[in-house]
C-alpha cells in the first residue's frame, strides 16, 4: 500500500520530467518516524528496499541509508504539520529561482491552488541537506518553496497533494518562462 503510493508518485514525477535519474526524494510521516526514499534511489523505479524507515528526531541503524536530504525532511516534520514531502527538480521553476527571490504565479492556472513560492538560499552555499531550518520555517507559511538554483520542497497531507503542488508550480513557471521569452523577443523588435 505504502510502496504503491511511493511508486505512483515517483513514476509521475519522473514521467513529467520533474526529477531526473536519481534526483528528488519523497517521504511520509509515521508518528515519530518517517518513511523516506533511499539515498541514490531512482524515483521512477522504486522497490521495497528503496523505502527507509528512520526517526524524525532520533538516528537509528537505517539513518545512513536515507536520502541525502534527510535533514531537510526532518526539519520540515519538526516545524510543520506536514504528513508528506516531495522534493523535485522542476526545470522551469529552477530557471526562475535563479532570477527571482519569490515566484509569483499571478494570472496562471496555478493561482487558485498556489499564489506564490518563496525562493530560499540566495547568496548561500547550498549543499544536499542544507538550509534545513530555513526551509522548515518557510513551509509554515507556504505549501511549496524553491531552493535557489536547486529544486522544490512541497508539503501535503498525502504524497499526492505535495506532488500536485509541485506540478502546479512547474506548470505555472513554464507559462511565466514562455511569457518572459515572448516579451524579450518583442522588446528586440
Ligand atoms: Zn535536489
Amino acid at each position: 500500500m505504502i510502496l504503491s503510493q511511493f511508486q505512483s508518485i515517483g513514476r509521475d514525477l519522473s514521467t513529467k520530467g520533474l526529477v531526473s535519474s536519481n534526483s528528488g526524494n519523497l517521504s511520509i510521516r509515521l508518528g515519530e518516524h518517517m518513511i523516506i526514499t533511499r539515498r541514490g534511489s531512482r524515483l521512477g523505479y522504486l522497490e521495497e528496499h528503496d523505502l527507509i524507515e528512520t526517526g524524525i528526531s532520533k538516528n537509528d541503524r537505517n539513518t545512513p541509508l536515507a536520502s541525502v536530504e534527510l535533514a531537510v525532511h526532518r526539519a520540515i516534520y519538526q516545524e510543520t504539520t506536514a504528513q508528506a514531502i516531495v522534493h523535485a527538480h522542476p526545470p522551469h521553476a529552477i530557471a526562475l529561482s535563479l532570477t527571482e527571490t519569490e515566484i509569483v504565479l499571478g494570472d496562471t492556472e496555478g493561482q487558485s491552488i498556489l499564489d506564490r513560492a518563496p525562493v530560499l538560499g540566495w547568496h548561500m552555499d547550498v549543499r544536499p541537506g542544507g538550509l534545513a531550518d530555513i526551509i522548515g520555517q518557510a513551509l509554515k507559511q507556504s505549501r511549496i518553496i524553491m531552493v535557489h538554483g536547486h529544486g522544490s520542497f512541497a508539503i501535503g497531507q498525502l504524497l499526492e497533494e505535495a506532488c500536485n503542488c509541485t506540478t502546479t508550480l512547474e506548470g505555472s513557471c513554464r507559462i511565466i518562462c514562455i511569457l518572459k521569452s515572448l516579451q524579450a523577443s518583442s522588446d528586440k523588435r
